[in-house]
């Protein structure tokens, strides 16, 4: 595959997996990614941890000239760019002026097609652009035409049948839905409004074109949003099949770790949940490293090996595998693994769980791992978070084993706020707040002072994974509306799907 150079590429219309897989790719080769604010969030998480991410969330904020400019100098210095703007790079949005530029400056690029507002839109309002037994076209124009040029465009799209869509129409709804009555389209012909389509936050109402800009007024509609007119709107009612989603409308916050929050973000995602992703922590190096190398170093003198946590699975084989090259040197020790997303991580390894422990009690977890023999003199080697508690090794302990405590990983609070989520969280609130551990709830309290953001939305909900989640929530004198009775991301999803 040929890099350097600049990709102008279609991030598509919002919902991440419309994105083509050619654009994935370019993304995750890219050095630096120019994104709008068209552009899920979502998708910068393709991009390499080292990559430069620069944003242009307002339009004022860094000017056509300025953007054209940057996409030349950065390829100039040899490095990849990836121009990523919704949609089509090709539908308005300037992405031809953008090549343009490119072209004139000699530079190389390729335009990577997107799937435009154009069509996807529509389809998640449940209005496709074509039936037979309605139209045999579609138009697709701007509402936001100056002066003579938008009488002679309004007129014309008038006078065509067919389905019509406008882009860039909300500012001026009232001004050219009232020039297009006036050249002789029906006041009567149904119309769509769609904010952020394919979105989680989609939002969508639908009237005649005489109603359409009160409609719009009526209901708060603002940029981004699309106009569709055309018989093809009657058929919302039957194909709506994005909207009727179960969590469709449901802000839900996910505040589990960047790198984990994918599984848990999909799900409620492709329920229809509007998922606003705020990482409250991160894994970073433990502080002691002495004590896992020693740790690795005596494998085979251990008889338990115990992880409590997928992360500290994932961050144990990463320290395992910088220092040997073969699983075997793991030894023969018998695995432990707290909780079924745990044991899935071993098990993804090829590696057996000898006990899988589903309450995380820490006298249960001790309890479960001496009835399969008892661990009185046993060493056991316990790898998980720093600073994780006490209870366990005691427990483990009071059973009579020997324990070695080794911290493979510590949580640490995130605070980079780069899809600028935790703003407008902080703004607009959400109607779900998850948590999936002590800690997401410890760091998100750092972050936001949890008690006073609840007063300010008083009608936000706390979903916690289990107990030992709850336990953390009371402490800050909060308590959770519903508790996971499975204490997976799936567990999490099905009780809120009960409420
Ligand atoms: N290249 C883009 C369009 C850029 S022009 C594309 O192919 O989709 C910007 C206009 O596109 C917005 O004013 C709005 O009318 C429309 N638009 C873009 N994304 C949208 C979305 N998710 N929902 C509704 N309209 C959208």
């Amino acid at each position: 595959m040929k890099s350097k150079g600049v990709y102008l590429v279609g991030a598509g219309p919002g919902d991440a997996g419309l994105l083509t897989l050619r654009g994935a790719e370019l993304l995750r080769l890219a050095d630096v990614v120019i994104y709008d604010l068209l552009v899920n969030p979502a998708l910068l998480r393709l991009a390499r941890p080292d990559a430069e991410l620069i944003s242009r969330r307002k339009r004022s904020e860094l000017p056509q000239e300025e953007i054209n400019a940057l996409m030349i100098e950065k390829a100039r210095q040899g490095k990849t760019v990836v121009r990523l703007k919704g949609g089509d790079p090709y539908v308005f949005g300037r992405g031809a002026e953008e090549a343009l530029a490119l072209a004139s400056a000699g530079i190389d690029f390729e335009a990577v097609p997107g799937v435009s507002s154009v069509v996807a839109a529509p389809n998640y309002a449940g209005i496709p652009l074509t039936h037979r037994e309605f139209c045999s076209s579609f138009t697709v124009f701007t509402g936001h035409e100056a002066d003579e040029k938008a009488a002679l465009l309004y007129s014309q799209i008038a006078k065509i049948p067919g389905t019509k869509m406008a882009l860039m129409g909300t500012e001026k709804l009232d001004e050219w839905t009232k020039a297009i009555m006036a050249s002789g389209l029906g006041p009567e012909t149904p119309a769509a409004i769609i904010e952020w389509g394919t979105r989680g936050k989609q939002k969508s109402a639908a009237g005649t074109l005489a109603g359409l800009a009160a409609l719009a007024k009526e209901k708060n509609f603002s940029p981004p949003a699309l106009v569709v007119l055309g018989e093809v709107v009657r058929l919302r009612d039957k194909l709506n099949w994005f909207e009727k989603r179960p969590l469709f409308g449901k802000r839900i916050v996910v505040t589990r770790g960047r790198s984990q929050s994918l599984e848990l973000s999909q799900k409620l995602a492709g329920l229809g949940a509007d998922v606003l992703e705020i990482p409250a922590i991160k894994q970073v190096q433990p502080e002691n490293r002495q004590d896992i190398v020693d740790a690795m170093l005596a494998l085979n003198s251990y008889d338990w090996l115990i992880f409590t946590s997928a992360n500290g699975v994932k961050a144990f084989f990463d320290l395992f595998f910088r220092n040997f090259k073969d699983l075997r040197d793991l030894g023969g020790a018998k695995i432990a693994a707290v909780g079924p997303a745990t044991a899935a991580v071993l098990r993804e390894m090829h590696l057996q769980v000898d006990a899988m422990p589903e309450d995380f009690a820490a006298n249960k977890i001790a309890e479960q791992i001496s009835k399969l023999g008892s661990i009185e003199n046993c060493k056991i080697c316990l790898l998980r978070a720093q600073d994780a508690n006490p209870d366990l090794p005691q427990a483990l302990e009071e059973f009579g084993a020997i324990i070695d405590d080794i911290a493979v990983y510590k949580t640490v609070a995130e605070t980079e706020d780069n899809s600028g989520a935790s703003a407008d969280f902080l703004e607009h609130g959400a109607d779900w707040m998850t948590f999936t551990s002590g800690s997401t709830v410890r760091f998100m309290h750092v972050r936001f002072d949890l008690p006073k953001l609840m007063k300010q939305f008083p009608a936000m909900k706390i979903a916690s994974i289990g107990p030992e989640t709850s336990k953390m929530i009371r402490s800050l004198g909060l308590s959770p509306t519903i508790e996971a009775k499975e204490h997976t991301a799936d567990g999490l999803v099905a009780e809120l799907l009960k409420n």
